[in-house]
Formats: C-alpha cells, sequence, structure tokens
C-alpha cells in the first residue's frame, strides 16, 4: 500500500518548497500538480484555446503529454518532449494555469494522470484540490496558507533572488487575483478538506513547516 501526503493551499504559501522537502526526507516522489496545470495552459494557449469554449479545449487537450521526471538538478517538467522547467514558472504563465484550469476537460484529464501516480508509490502531492478531489483517501492531508501580504513578499524575495525585475504590489494584486478564481471556480475550487490539518505559515520558517508534517506523519502511523 503507498502512502499519500496531500498538500493543499493557496498561490504562494510555501507548498512547493515544504513538500519538495518532505519528499526528499522521506524517500517519497513528489509531484508537482501545479507545473502540470502550468504546463497545459501554456499548450492551451500555443493552440489558441486557453479562452474556451469547453468543447475546443475538449478537442485540443488530448494531444498534450504532460510528463515530471526526477532528476539530480531537481524535478523537470515536459510537455511533448520540450523542457518547459523554465518557462511555466513566468506570473503570466501562472495566471493561464488559474484560467484554464477552471475547464473541465483540464480538470479530468490532470486529475487522472495524478491519481495513476500515486496508485503505485508514496507521493507528497501538492495543489488545490489533492485532499478535496484528486487522492480524498490520502492518510495525511494539509492546508498550508499564508496572509496575502506575507505570500506576496516571498514571492518578491525570490524573483529579486533570481534578478528579475518585481513590484511588490502588482504581486500582490496578482495573488489575491490568483486567490479569487481559484476559491470562485465551479469545479474543484480550493478549499480546505474536512480532514486536513490546517498550517499557516505566516509565522513559520519552511523548516519548521517540515518539522509539523513530518511529525503529523508519525502520529498518523502511530
Ligand atoms: O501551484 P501553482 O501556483 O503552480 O498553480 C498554478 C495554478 O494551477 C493555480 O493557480 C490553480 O489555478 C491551478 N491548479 C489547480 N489545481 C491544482 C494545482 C494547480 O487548479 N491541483
Amino acid at each position: 500500500m503507498s502512502f499519500q501526503i496531500a498538500i493543499d493551499g493557496p498561490a504562494g504559501a510555501g507548498k512547493s518548497t515544504v513538500a519538495k522537502e518532505v519528499a526528499r526526507r522521506l524517500n517519497y516522489v513528489y509531484v508537482d500538480t501545479g507545473a502540470m496545470y502550468r504546463a497545459m495552459g501554456l499548450y492551451l494557449a500555443s493552440k489558441g484555446a486557453d479562452g474556451g469554449p469547453e468543447e475546443a479545449v475538449e478537442a485540443v487537450c488530448g494531444g498534450a503529454d504532460i510528463r515530471l521526471t526526477c532528476e539530480d538538478a531537481g524535478q523537470k517538467v515536459w510537455l511533448n518532449g520540450e523542457d518547459v522547467t523554465e518557462s511555466i514558472r513566468t506570473e503570466k504563465a501562472g495566471m493561464l494555469a488559474s484560467s484554464t484550469s477552471a475547464f473541465s476537460a483540464v480538470r479530468k484529464k490532470l486529475t487522472q494522470l495524478q491519481k495513476e501516480l500515486a496508485r503505485t508509490q508514496d507521493v507528497v502531492m501538492d495543489g488545490r484540490d489533492i485532499g478535496t478531489s484528486v487522492l480524498p483517501d490520502a492518510p495525511l492531508k494539509i492546508y498550508l496558507t499564508a496572509s496575502v501580504a506575507t505570500r506576496a513578499r516571498r514571492r518578491f524575495l525570490e524573483l529579486e533572488e533570481k534578478g528579475q525585475a518585481a513590484d511588490l504590489n502588482e504581486i500582490e494584486e496578482d495573488i489575491r487575483r490568483r486567490d479569487e478564481q481559484d476559491i470562485t471556480r465551479k469545479l474543484s475550487p480550493l478549499r480546505q478538506a474536512e480532514d486536513a490539518v490546517m498550517v499557516d505559515s505566516s509565522q513559520m520558517t519552511a523548516e519548521e513547516v517540515v518539522e509539523r508534517i513530518l511529525e503529523l506523519k508519525k502520529e498518523r502511523e502511530a
């Protein structure tokens, strides 16, 4: 039987940093579902179908072959054989992922793929609907959140570190818009699963969050 840790929460709460580290320490596979939605967003845009309608998205999205691989340098994201690891990380790709993730054909295809990845191996999977929809029976579910101001500041520092120009107010506005889209969409909106443990990382370091999750995992297994 495989063990699954589901980590959901809004944009910029630190899910991927924490999920990656928890997976590394447990020797589990890390599955970044946001990366899959980002790759799908880019694909739909390249086909001119990112604005819908649903039938057009359904007709096109079957052509996207999205894979995640684990390399020494970290996780790589592939779209039809092309390495899109870097190009999916822009704010534009994030917004595109957020708007196109509301199409049912997109959710159906990616949810299936994610369920399959978790069927045969131990995973730490992060996203928006992992505990509520993709892995409803996961033995450990975390809802990781932080204030909008904290999330915007972290994102700002991350971009600054990469040498990319950024505007804190703009980032904060993007985060608010993305939250709004993710929370209010009809299909699998972002929400805390009833049996998920809420962790607010506003006053916590990434290491503290990792330790809390590992502690909870031990408790679940006891
Ligand atoms: O996590 P990340 O910011 O990379 O996700 C990009 C977008 O993909 C989110 O804003 C959300 O709209 C969508 N997404 C989703 N379901 C997931 C993961 C991401 O709808 N499980």
